[in-house]
């Protein structure tokens, strides 16, 4: 898939998402208010029977006006003109309660305003058997609310729902059931897009392989095919000089080759088992001092120049000699190769805790910061579209931050684009 409809499948799918996510968010708050204006409605149409009933019970016919009023709290205060009996109240409340569908606790208590006391007060458990079940086993609930005292001349009653708002939970079956589903179809279309985006990074990189290797071949294919085409013209053996120069050349590229396929092959290889070096006591210095003479002919060469800051006091280190100087010569290697000007290259080396810190930086080309993250990654090379001036296989730096862990140590950098980059290997000096 071309980037740019992935880049469009991405912004379009995630803008999709997010849309339903808002339009379900928006259709469960108005489900639960819904089931909250229906559950006030009940409880008021139940507590309204209640009231009727209390007051012919009592043989008075006088209406009240607006003898039920909410609180907050989801408690209601019923006003009566009569006297309340507990035991008959109770009955009447759980009768129209369930009448009107509210299976739920409940809690009551009932007022008398002239001695300004609550004189009988009870905690329902809605369900009887529940509640006598639980009654062998846990004591009855006590009521969890203390219930205002409100200035009234009547005899009036409160009743509160504690478990409302579970009671209207457990109504929204439905829409959890689809919350979930909206959930996980998020998810499941968020891994979809990170599967996506990496398999595009790996086939990125698979192609940038294949145009590297393809370049570094045809030099050397070329040049054996050319030296061929000579030793083949039937009047070369009687130039054996000639001869040899070329079946010469033949054997370098032949061995050019090898060597590079051999590199790809061990480095491919790297990765899969976890890397033990034995290590010897060995002073950095020498080691970076040694790869720098080996490398000076070519900074000169491009009209650089290279300095040396070593600082470090303690410089002996626990290391593999091959593998770290290595590590330095990739790490000069590629300043001398990522830069456009004359190169100037510094090396310099301070004690950190517990260790030392070799910093290799120049003034190249820099790495952008969109590649920052997978500079250390097998294969990875920053994109330069269809132009491989610059050659390599992108192996040099998984080299580097393989063995320098291999090591104990890390390595870190810190670059910009244009203006040059820095690489930090920190390595730990291990006291007897
Ligand atoms: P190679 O140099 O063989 O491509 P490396 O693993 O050494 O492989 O480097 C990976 C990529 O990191 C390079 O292709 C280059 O784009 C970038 N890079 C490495 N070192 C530098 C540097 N000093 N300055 C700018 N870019 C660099």
């Amino acid at each position: 898939m071309k980037s740019r409809t992935i880049r469009l499948v991405v912004m379009f799918g995630t803008a999709a998402l997010i849309g339903l996510l808002a339009i379900q968010i928006y259709w469960v708050k108005n489900a639960l208010d819904l089931k909250e204006r229906e559950f006030n409605n009940n409880v008021q149409m139940a507590l309204m029977k209640v009231v009727n009933q209390v007051m012919t019970f009592g043989g008075d016919t006088t209406q009240i006006v607006e003898p039920i009023k909410q609180l907050p709290d989801n408690m209601y205060v019923v006003t009566i003109n009569e006297k309340i009996y507990p035991n008959i109240l109770e009955a009447l409340l759980k009768r129209q309660f369930e009448m009107h569908h509210l299976d739920m606790d409940f809690e009551y208590g009932i007022y008398d305003c002239n001695t300004n006391n609550v004189i009988y007060g009870n905690y329902v458990n809605f369900d009887e058997l529940k509640a006598a079940f639980q009654q062998t086993i846990t004591p009855k609930k006590a009521m969890s609310t203390v219930f205002p005292r409100l200035n009234k001349d009547e005899y009036y009653f409160l009743v509160r729902f504690p478990t409302k708002k579970t009671f209207l939970y457990q109504q929204m079956g439905i829409w959890v059931f689809s919350t979930i589903v909206l959930v996980l179809v998020v998810a499941f279309f968020s891994y979809a897009i990170f599967v996506i985006l990496k398999q595009r990074r790996l086939s990125e990189i698979q192609t940038d392989f294949i145009n590297n290797m393809t370049h570094e071949f045809k030099t050397p294919l070329s040049t054996i095919s050319i030296s061929t085409d000579v030793l083949l013209q039937p009047n070369i053996v009687n130039n054996p000089e000639r001869l040899m120069s070329y079946a010469t050349i033949i054997q370098d590229e032949a061995n050019r080759l090898k060597n590079q396929v051999e590199r790809v092959l061990q480095m491919a290889k790297l990765n899969k088992e976890k890397i033990k070096i034995n290590t010897e006591p060995y002073d950095i210095d020498l080691l970076i001092k040694d790869a720098v003479e080996k490398l000076k002919l070519m900074i000169y060469n491009k009209g650089g120049k290279i300095n040396l800051h070593l600082d470090a006091a303690e410089s002996i280190v626990q290391l593999y000699k091959l593998h770290m100087q290595n590590i330095i010569y990739n790490l000069l290697d590629n300043a001398i190769k990522y830069c456009d000007d004359e190169p100037v290259i510094t090396i310099s080396t301070q004690n950190v805790k517990r260790g030392i810190e070799i910093a290799v930086s120049d003034n190249g080309i820099g790495i952008p910061v969109e590649s920052q993250p997978f500079i250390f990654d097998k294969f990875y090379r920053v994109p330069t579209g269809n132009v491989h001036d610059v050659k390599g296989f992108g192996l040099g730096l998984n080299y580097v931050k393989i063995m320098t862990e291999a090591h104990k140590g890390t390595v870190r950098l810190k670059s910009e684009a244009g203006k040059g980059t820095t690489f930090f290997i920190t390595l730990p000096i291990e006291k007897e």
